[in-house]
């Protein structure tokens, strides 16, 4: 299943336990998935479509509590949806039905479409956040907790997109607007905003699958950088002691060995035949053993002879 049907289906099961909140989130839901049809001479249905069964069922039994209407609940083919099963509520045309159009507050006092967040609404803190949680049940989309973060809330108005991003800045969320096409967005880019706005509208279980999958990113980023560094030391020790042996088969090929001093003959020869031991390992060789930077030093020296010898 995906991750934002799981969302929505936690989303659908909560539910706030006051009426105003219930209408803020119905009313979000009707603003995003519904549409309005004029049905007659002053006669405007109401016509939903949801892909998602717990979010048509919680619309359904909000409208029966808060109107004590029951409106017409379809499973439809959608060819949109791919010929996926779609949820469609049908609000026949009626005095009735424009009442509950006007309360949602998708119809002004005039009858006019109202295109961003009705204020009366969302007035009350409670009230924004049901506001919200309708809004992404309705138009939300958030990426898989492996992949890179990305949270989405798709609308058709431009005021609607920038109402969300006020909305969810009252929440001490930040979102941004998009502009598509024919359609908008308000999206945010970071997970921890994404798990702090989840949580806000009470998707708890989703937001522990957010976290816990930063810290296994997290985690295995550490031990990545980890290995990382301990090739990086491995490679360093490889290349340094390539350019010892050359050191030591410049000088053998020159003034020979024979030649060196005691102490650099004896790490010459220790390295010519240990050729993968760091410093370190080459010291615990000697007899009585040295520390590892004074076998570097006398590297060094050897180093010294060779480049003035070639
Ligand atoms: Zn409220």
């Amino acid at each position: 299943m995906a991750f934002t049907t799981e969302v929505k289906d936690e989303l659908a099961r909560v539910t706030p336990s006051r009426r105003c909140c219930r209408m803020a989130e119905l009313s979000a839901l009707f603003h995003l998935e519904g549409a309005l049809h004029l049905s007659g001479p002053h006669r405007l249905s109401l016509h939903t479509e949801s892909e998602n069964a717990a979010v048509a069922r919680k619309m359904f039994s909000y409208l029966r509590e808060i109107f004590i209407v029951s409106p017409e609940l379809r499973v439809e083919k959608a060819p949109r949806l791919r010929g996926h099963n779609c949820y469609c509520l049908y609000l026949e045309g009626g005095e009735r039905s424009t009442q509950i159009i006007n309360e949602l507050g998708l119809l002004d006092d005039s009858l006019r479409p109202v295109l961003g967040i009705p204020a009366r609404i969302t007035r009350r803190y409670c009230c924004g956040i049901a506001y919200l949680r309708g809004a992404f049940m309705g138009g939300g989309y958030v990426s898989r907790p492996e992949q890179p973060a990305h949270l989405e809330i798709n609308v058709q108005h431009s005021e609607m997109a920038e109402g969300l991003r006020d909305l969810a800045s009252r929440y001490g969320i930040e979102m941004n607007v998009a502009r598509k096409k024919s359609l908008c967005s308000v999206y945010s880019k970071s997970r921890s905003d994404q798990a702090d706005l989840l949580a806000l509208l009470g998707a708890y279980d989703a937001v522990l699958r957010l976290q816990s999958d930063a810290v296994v990113r997290e985690l295995r980023e550490r031990v990545n950088r980890r290995v990382n560094s301990e090739t990086a030391n491995l490679e360093r020790t490889v290349n340094a002691a390539q350019r010892q042996l050359h050191d030591i088969r410049v000088v053998a090929e020159g003034p020979g060995l024979a030649g060196l001093p005691p102490a650099l003959r004896e790490i010459a020869e220790i390295r010519l035949s240990h050729p993968e031991a760091s410093l370190q390992e080459l010291g615990e060789y000697l007899q009585p053993p040295l520390s590892k930077s004074a076998v570097y030093h006398r590297l060094l020296r050897i180093r010294r002879i060779a480049s003035g010898t070639s």
